[in-house]
């Protein structure tokens, strides 16, 4: 059984505190800004649009940047303030400032790892009830739908207004965190921030086209492959059902695409109407899978994640899973009768 702790957000001192933190800064400071690896809509799009924020407060000296190689995935290559990105390895070793944006865990944080014992003070924006307390300053709301909405109350609270640049990295993030909109985090705040955000004219259609409704074909005939050996277990947890399937990078390979274009296909096996919890194994090396899982409310798969070494949320989770997919898979499914909602 599980015990719910109340989720609370950042106090008016933890807003305070970060206000300060960056009104305190000259405006030669080099600031570095953090995200997680592999990074999502969430996280460059909260992060970027924190930086343009941080531009027009008059900072002179900023990156942006994340663990990894330093490729942005395509259907976020024209987002504003991707001039700001640098590779993590020519990232400031020392900067006078570190904001880091929707990583539950320094683990998260890859080769950046070490910003975090920086002189200066390290801010934390995220929204992971899972989030582990790492940094100084910590704005980390369970409730928000996702960081941007962390990062748009910063910007607010720094009285930097929103334009289109800032407003299409924030709507693009809250757009990927929500489901553009239809998971459980969709609150009355969610669509007034969203409606902030259109005010400056950014156009949704196109944005919503570019993220999630443009891909080559060959991620499409990849997608059959996968969805056609995907394996629906009705028992499993408690009854709920369990729907998963995996792509290797051999599937990447023959298909000749970028593994980002995976991070979609979860959508699609979470259709599955038998199954309350869908999973997807991503292959990244010879027995190395990133893991995606997905509730549709029986189960609390961050549970899952964490006992597997990851995090998440309730309905959202991953981790990195070893061996083969089978006994990944395996391992998951042990977890879940543990992991039931009774609440
Ligand atoms: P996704 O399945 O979209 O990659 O991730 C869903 C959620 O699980 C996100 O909130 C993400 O932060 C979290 N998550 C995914 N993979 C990992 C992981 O390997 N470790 C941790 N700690 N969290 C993860
Ligand atoms: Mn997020």
């Amino acid at each position: 059984m599980l015990t719910e702790s109340v989720p609370t957000g950042p106090t008016e001192a933890d807003w305070a505190a970060a206000v300060a933190a960056v009104r305190a800064l000259p405006a030669d400071a080099r600031v570095l800004l953090i995200c997680h690896v592999n990074p999502d809509g969430d996280a460059l799009g909260s992060m970027l649009g924190f930086a343009l924020g941080l531009r027009r407060l008059g900072a002179r000296q900023l990156q942006a940047t994340f663990p990894g190689p330093p490729e942005v995935p395509e259907p976020f290559r024209w987002l504003p303030g991707l001039d700001l990105l640098v590779p993590a390895t020519g990232a400031y070793p020392d900067p006078d400032l570190v904001v880091c944006f929707d990583a539950a865990s320094e683990s998260r944080l890859g080769e950046l790892v070490d910003r975090l014992d920086i002189d200066g003070p390290v801010l934390v924006l995220d929204h992971h009830a899972s989030n582990t307390g790492f940094g100084d300053v910590h704005l980390v709301d369970p409730t928000a739908a996702a960081t941007s909405v962390v990062a748009e109350e910063l910007l607010a609270r720094l009285d930097v207004p929103l334009d289109a640049e800032i407003a299409a990295c924030l709507y693009v993030a809250l757009t990927t965190d929500t489901g553009s909109f239809r998971f459980e985090a969709t609150t009355p705040a969610v669509h007034q921030l969203a409606a902030r955000l259109l005010a400056t004219g950014i156009r949704p259609g196109d944005i919503s086209r570019r993220v999630f409704d443009s891909r080559p074909f060959g991620a499409v005939r990849l997608f059959g492959e996968v969805l056609g050996r995907a394996r629906l277990e009705p028992a499993a947890a408690a009854g709920h059902g369990l729907v998963w399937t995996y792509a290797t990078l051999d599937d990447l390979a023959r298909h000749d695409q970028r593994p980002y274009v995976l991070e979609a296909l979860i959508d699609s096996v979470r259709c599955t109407a038998e199954a309350d919890v869908a999973v997807v194994l991503k292959q990244v090396a010879a027995d190395e899978w990133a893991v995606s899982m997905r509730s549709k409310g029986a189960v609390d798969v961050s549970r899952v994640a964490v006992a597997l070494g990851g995090g998440g949320h309730r309905f959202a989770a991953g981790f990195t899973g070893r061996g083969g997919a089978d006994d990944v898979a395996g391992r998951i499914r042990a977890e879940l009768d543990g992991a039931l909602i009774t609440s």
